[in-house]
Parts: C-alpha cells; structure tokens; sequence
C-alpha cells in the first residue's frame, strides 16, 4: 500500500512525502479511509504507531474538501478539536499538524496551562481551523468567552486512556457537552478499560475499531537489556554507558522529580549536558529542554513519566531507565519512545536489588525475560539487600514488606489513593500495586500488524474483551493549576514510610 492509494489530496500528499514518509503505518492504511468517509472511529494505537497522521491528514483532507464559513469579520471557526492528555503532546500533535497541512491552506493553534491566556486569545481572535488543547485550559477559555466551540466538525480525543488516569473524566464530559452533538469523533486509547468503552459509548457513533499493536507488547525492533547495579553506582554507572559508549541523545527516566534533579545536577558534574524534564518546570524550561534535546545539543533529557508522554523524537537510540517504574505499564510506555515507527532502538534498565519487584511484574506484563548484562566494574554489592523505596508518603518495593510493615495504606481523607505531584502539573508517585492488567486485554496483534475486526465494517460497541485496569491513583493536573477530578481505589500493599 503506498500513500497516493489511500485518495488523499495532492498537497496532503506532497507534505507526506517531504516528511520522507514511504508507505503508511498499519493504523494509517486502516483509520485514514474510515476518517475520510466521515465515520467515526474507535482506535486502539498508542504513541509511535504513526496514529497522529492517520487522523490528521483524513481531517485535513475533509477540511479542504469544504471550506469554511467565514463570520463577519472574515474570520474561520474552529471546526476540528483534538484534545490531548499532557502539553507537549498537545505541542507534538500541532506540530505534526503543520508539518502535514503545510500545503492545504489551513490554520492550527496549540493551547496549553501554564502560559499566558492572552497570547492565546489574540490567537484565536485571528481565526483557527484546527485547535490542539489539554482540557483545562480549553475549558478557562470557553469560561472567559473566548472560545467559540460551536462549529466543530471533527472532534478528536487523543491518548483517551491516559486522559481518564489524569483524572480528566470531567472536564471532558463538560467539552462534549460544549461542541455540537452532531459531528464526527475520532477516540484513540492504548487500552479499552470499562471507563475507556463507557466514555466510546458516549461519544462514538457506530465507530469503526481500529487496533494495532498490544499495548503491553515491546516492539521487536527495540533492544531490551538490563544492567543488574548496586544502588549507590547508578549514577556513575550511567555517565559510563554515556561516555564509553558515545551516546549522544538519551532519554532517561526517574521515577520522582527530585531524583530527576539530583541526576541533572550529577551528569553536569561529570561533563555531560543534561536537563530535566517534569511538572515543576515552568513550561518554557520544558519547552526548551525538548527542543535542545531534539536539536541535539543536550546529550541527555531526564523525565519523569507523565512529562515523558507524548515526546516524539524521530529515531530516538537510547532510553534509559534509571530507576525502573513502579507501574509496570509504563515500562511499556517508556521503552517505546525508542525505536520508533520501524526504527531500531536500544532500552537499558539499570536495575538494583530494591527493584527486583518492579523487573519481575515487568516481565511478566511484556511476557519475555529482559537479558541481564553485569558491566564489569558497577557489579552489584554481594550480599546487598533490598531496601524499601520512598514514593511521597509511601513505600513501596522489594523491600517495603520487611520487618513487618507491609500493611494497607490507610485510607487518606476518604479517597484512597493519594494525589501525586504538585499542582502545577506533577507527574508522581503513581503506584505499582494497582490492579494489574489482566489477561482479557485487546487480543494479541503483531506490532504494527493490526486489523479491523473479522466483523468487517462498523461496530456499535467498544471492543469487548474489556477492563484491563482501574482507575489508577490520579497524578495532578498536566495543564494548569486546577484541581482534577480523579482519586482511586484504596491501594493494597502500600505502607508508610518507615524513617530511614
Ligand atoms: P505518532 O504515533 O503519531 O506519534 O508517530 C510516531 C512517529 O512515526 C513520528 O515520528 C512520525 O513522524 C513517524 N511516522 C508517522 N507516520 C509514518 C510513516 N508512514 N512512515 C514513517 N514514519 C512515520
């Protein structure tokens, strides 16, 4: 299948073409028709499908076959809304709707937290086609007026799965009551949770369901491995892989902000240009942080996972985890960063004793062992024993059931699972002892290989094989400073810290 096959326009096409792009993605060859016939569309794709092309050039190719009426002042509506979970997603899907509608005579805006409301609201006073927001500041828009929503024709929810763990549930209810009733919706989730098919219900009309690639299955063109390491050696271990191997762009994650910090602080000490990248940042250190990564001039990005999300660097060579996730999923996440589109990758995880906990559930999720490599020199202590890892108020880990202190976490003025992060859009702790992912998770695809099921055609309904995960605790607020909606369920195996 090649691009010109799929009945897109020729300035679509030739945008494609300068991105070097040769054949489309699974979920490209199978969501553009459907988007282009006007349907709406349930996809189950998560980052680094190539899902942002497969509904922005049907969009774009929609928005071009009719032009918009423009209002008095001569100026266009909004008529296509993407929401995204985190801003630099939202940042991303905008810029990729540049880059394809570079040719088709439309316009696009990106509106995020965390920055002046009225250089958006001079934005928009110019006319937009395309609007890429995260929900909070949609909605303080939309509360000042300065949002007209009401010529919406396709509305887009983009990561719809990582929206509901943020605790977004609300405001989304509140923009679907915003835009009109009859348009066409494009819902994409890494995953089909209960609260994932109830909100494809709501929104979703006869959608066609489109998945491709498992969430939990690491793609093959990604080498996994993991350096067993003494706890205290992580630092120096990692400026070794750096150095000895003359890497040049790594990823690397933490689990906290602060150890994000405290490693910044330690690579630039060692020579090494670094900067972090996470909920306490202002936006325009994020901002930068990213671009000087893309661009090459910073040889390591450190993150923490939800600032993570949505980072799309072509071809990126190395991700590193430097503490491993507690949430087993987000290895997933993580790992898939490299290797993107086809591209080969490389994921390290330097894994101490306290950590064996999260390696084992991590191996089990990804259904493979991770081959383990000792580096001569960073050989973890003999005899070194697990100790309990500090996530805010709690403790979790290998070591957290020792000495008897493995008990459930009391219940924290009635909502159960604590809030992580900060306000201005923290990003932690998350917890490794929600439900796990069962085994009734979308069935298993090829990476890359989906298909639209046997059935043929449209179906009504979310996929059925359904719930693969509660609620998880919510992290703040990526977009701002309001509060979220969120909580979750009371979290077994969680204790208090024991004072170290
Ligand atoms: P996405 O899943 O939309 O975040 O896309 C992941 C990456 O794949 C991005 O870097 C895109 O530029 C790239 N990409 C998207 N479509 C194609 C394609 N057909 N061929 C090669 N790369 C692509």
């Amino acid at each position: 299948m090649n691009f010109t096959d799929l009945g897109l326009a020729e300035p679509l096409l030739r945008a494609v073409r300068e991105q070097g792009y040769e054949t489309p993605t699974p979920i490209q060859a199978q969501a553009i028709p459907v988007v282009l016939q006007g349907g709406d569309l349930l996809g189950g794709a998560q980052t680094g499908t190539g899902k942002t092309a497969g509904f922005t050039l049907p969009m774009l190719h929609r928005l071009m076959a009719q032009p918009a009426t423009k209002d008095a002042r001569g100026r266009v509506p909004i008529r296509a809304l993407i929401l995204t979970p985190t801003r630099e997603l939202a940042a991303q899907v905008e810029e990729s709707v540049r880059h394809y509608g570079k040719y088709s005579g439309l316009t696009s805006m990106v509106m995020f937290g965390g920055v002046g409301m009225q250089p958006q609201i001079d934005r928009l006073k110019r006319g937009v086609d395309i609007l890429v927001a995260t929900p909070g500041r949609l909605l303080d828009h939309h509360g000042q007026r300065t949002l007209d929503l009401s010529h919406v024709e396709i509305f887009v929810l983009d990561e719809a799965d990582r929206m509901l763990d943020m605790g977004f549930i609300h405001d989304i209810k509140k923009v679907l009551a915003i835009v009109p009733a009859k348009k066409q919706s494009l819902l994409f989730s890494a995953t089909f949770s209960d609260e994932i098919k109830a909100l494809a219900d709501r929104l979703l009309n006869k959608p066609a369901l489109i998945e491709v690639a498992r969430r939990n299955q690491t793609a093959e063109t990604i080498a996994q491995k993991v350096h067993p390491v003494g706890r205290e050696m992580k630092k120096d271990l990692l400026c070794h892989l750096i150095k000895s191997n003359d890497w040049h762009q790594v990823l690397v994650f933490t689990r906290m902000k602060h150890g994000a910090n405290r490693l910044v602080e330690h690579l630039l000490k060692q020579g090494i240009s670094a900067m972090a990248i996470h909920g306490n940042k202002s936006q325009g250190a994020r901002t930068k942080a990213l671009a000087d990564f893309k661009s090459g001039d910073l040889t390591c990005l450190v993150a923490t996972d939800i600032a993570a999300r949505g980072i799309d660097i072509d071809q990126l060579p190395h991700v590193v985890n430097f503490e491993l996730p507690n949430v087993p999923e987000d290895y997933v996440h993580r790992i898939g960063r490299t290797g993107r589109a086809g591209a080969q990758g490389e994921a390290v995880s330097l894994v101490c004793v306290d950590e064996n906990i999260f390696l084992r559930d991590i191996e089990k999720l990804i259904k493979r062992e991770i081959p383990k490599e000792v580096v001569p020199g960073f050989e973890p202590p003999s005899g070194e024993k697990a100790e309990p890892i500090v996530l805010g108020r709690m403790v979790i880990g290998e070591g957290a059931g020792r000495g008897g202190h493995r008990h459930h976490a009391p219940s924290r003025g009635g909502s159960g699972a604590p809030r992580g992060g900060d306000k201005r859009g923290g990003n932690e702790p998350r917890h490794h002892d929600r439900p796990r992912q069962d085994a009734r998770a979308p069935a298993p695809r090829t990476a890359h290989g989906g298909h639209v099921p046997a059935q043929g055609g449209n179906r009504a309904a979310a996929p059925a094989q359904g719930g693969n995960r509660a609620a998880a605790p919510a992290p703040a607020r990526a977009d701002g400073n309001r509060s979220g909606g969120g909580g979750g369920k009371p979290q077994p195996r969680l204790t208090q810290p024991k004072p170290r």
